[in-house]
């Protein structure tokens, strides 16, 4: 059993131990032996597993939604919320760092969930956050229900990175990713929805060009200066879990029913979890919140 489970103080997040004579309920029969087939890869001990989760066909899901181009703010804020919501349920995440239609959480090096087998880590985050986006769809988009025949789903792939050099180099590859996807889709509809241009033209005319000549494009011709855009979409978002928050039971009043500490836990859990849309390349980051992912 793992030690959360045993502390008790995890009892609504995962841990998902099996009762210690689970093996005795298990009925037994000739067809048993077709378990042995089953492989289980566990991932490699003592390395940052980062499981980065991605909407499926959000290009065609987000045009359905009518999401507002090139950044519909509430699509993120939906994002973001259900990041929280698996950070939440999933104690060994310290970080994740989410962009677009994608968010990648960081789990402990010594992270030992599901025994780190591979195919329960990524199917339970991309169920439990697809669960938390359809569950909140309705508090960010309350006015368009979801359609079944459109709905959000999720797929999930995982990582492992051997040391925090590499951790970081991730974590910056995707900001980057955002960086440069997010300059060009501002470019691209300014052009379109501020200029004239169709689609096709739009396209042409960012062909080749640089960071410095979409810079300037968008000042020349918008009177846009790309700095002054909302720090969510450039950075995107990192919420980290707090390492000076982390949950003493022990200065628990005794007096509390266990009841009352499961509520205490998760208050504790949720006020742990620090939401920025700063820069995560730098060291400046990593001198202050980042060290709590480490
Ligand atoms: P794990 O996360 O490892 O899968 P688990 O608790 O989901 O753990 P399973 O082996 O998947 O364990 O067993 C599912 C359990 O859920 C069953 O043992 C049973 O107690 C309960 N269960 C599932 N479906 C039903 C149902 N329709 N009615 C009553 N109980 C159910
Ligand atoms: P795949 O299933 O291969 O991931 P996809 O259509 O989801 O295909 P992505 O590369 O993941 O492709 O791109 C996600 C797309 O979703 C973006 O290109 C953008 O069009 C759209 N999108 C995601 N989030 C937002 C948002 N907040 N505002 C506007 N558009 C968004
Ligand atoms: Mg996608
Ligand atoms: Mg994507």
């Amino acid at each position: 059993m793992r030690r959360a489970a045993q502390d008790g103080i995890f009892s609504e997040s995962i841990v998902f131990a099996r009762p210690a004579n689970a093996q005795q309920h298990m009925a037994k029969s000739r067809f048993e032996y077709v378990r042995t087939y089953e492989q289980d890869h566990a991932l490699l001990p003592n390395t940052y597993i980062v499981v980065r989760i991605d909407g499926r066909g959000f290009h065609r899901f987000s045009a359905h939604y009518k999401f507002a181009k090139p950044n519909d703010r509430r699509a993120l804020n939906l994002m973001n919320h259900a990041a929280r919501a698996v950070m939440e349920q999933i104690p060994d995440t310290t970080a994740a760092y989410g962009q677009s239609d994608e968010y990648s959480f960081v789990l402990r090096r010594d992270c030992s969930l599901f025994d780190r087998r591979e195919a329960k880590l990524i199917s339970t985050f991309a169920s439990t956050f697809t669960a938390h986006y359809q569950f909140q769809w309705k508090e960010h988009f309350p006015d368009t229900p979801l359609d079944p025949a459109m709905l959000p789903t999720f797929d999930a792939r995982a990582v492992l990175y051997p040391s925090i050099t590499e951790l970081r180099d991730y974590l910056s590859w995707r900001q980057a990713d955002c960086h440069i996807n997010n300059l060009y889709n501002t470019s691209f509809w300014s052009l379109i929805l501020l200029g004239t241009l169709s689609e096709q033209q739009a396209e042409q005319e960012l062909m080749g060009t640089l960071s410095a000549d979409k810079n300037e494009l968008l000042f020349s011709r918008f009177g846009i200066n790309y700095n002054n855009e909302d720090a969510m979409y450039r950075k995107g978002t990192i919420i980290v879990r707090k390492a000076e928050e982390s949950l003493d039971v022990s200065a628990a009043p005794t007096e509390m029913s266990k009841r009352q500490l499961d509520r205490e836990q998760k208050k504790r859990r949720k006020a742990a979890l620090v939401e920025e849309h700063v820069d995560i390349i730098g060291e400046v980051f990593w001198s202050s919140l980042g060290k709590s992912i480490v």
